[in-house]
């Protein structure tokens, strides 16, 4: 199988040559048809099986095939990933996945201070990754609005819960519009979690590696 084969554009196809990337990951495989489809996705996935550009290159494809914003500087789609250093890596994945094409992303986290964040934002961005305590800072000061998300990946499910995060996790998806693409990702399934995706998750399509 090849990414071309997958029906991947070429600016994306351009990017991932400069990656070095030659051929899919079992996930990216299974997962970038059904994405690329609009249609939900339950992954049953760890880390380093190449699950970011999985979940990454068809969002991508999708927001540039799109064209821009409307409202412009609207926010279109938010990954939440539980992880300061998980989220920086998923914002560096979009920036070369992305290098190509004119979409916009930032990365926002704690433990630093929020106004060079807030600037990013306001100015415009696409895709927006963020961990969840920051995100519903923000949004609680009425800095940030999730009211134009159309894709909602939720990254490493099951590390949210192990973290606490699992009700600031369902605070921030209360304030997605319910006509959306939802992604969620896990390493393992427990029942929390599977509670968790049924809710959330209109016939999902399920792949696991
Ligand atoms: P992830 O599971 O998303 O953390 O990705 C693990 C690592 O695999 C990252 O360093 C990626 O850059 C790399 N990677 C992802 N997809 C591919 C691919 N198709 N070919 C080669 N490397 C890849």
């Amino acid at each position: 199988m090849t990414f071309l084969e997958l029906n991947l554009i070429e600016p994306i196809l351009q990017a991932l040559q400069e990656e070095g990337y030659t051929n899919p990951t079992p996930i990216q495989e299974q997962a970038i048809p059904p994405v690329l489809n609009g249609e939900d996705l339950l992954g049953c996935a760890q880390t380093g099986t190449g699950k970011t550009a999985a979940f990454s290159l068809p969002l991508i494809q999708r927001l540039h095939q799109a064209g821009p914003a409307q409202p412009a500087k609207a926010i279109r789609a938010l990954i939440l990933t539980p992880t300061r250093e998980l989220a920086l890596q998923i914002g560096e994945s979009i920036e070369a996945y992305g290098r190509h094409t004119k979409l916009k992303h930032t990365v926002i986290f704690g433990g630093v201070g929020q106004v060079p964040q807030v600037e990013k934002i306001q100015r415009g961005v696409d895709i927006l990754v963020a961990t969840p305590g920051r995100l519903l800072d923000l949004m609680n000061q009425g800095l940030l609005s999730l009211k134009f998300i159309q894709t909602f990946i939720l990254d490493e499910a099951d590390r949210m819960l192990d973290m606490g995060f699992i009700h600031d996790v369902r605070k921030v998806i209360d304030k997605i519009p319910t006509d959306r693409q939802t992604l969620l990702f896990s390493a393992t399934m427990p029942q929390e979690i599977q509670k968790l995706s049924s809710s959330i998750l209109r016939d999902p399509v399920y792949v696991e590696v």
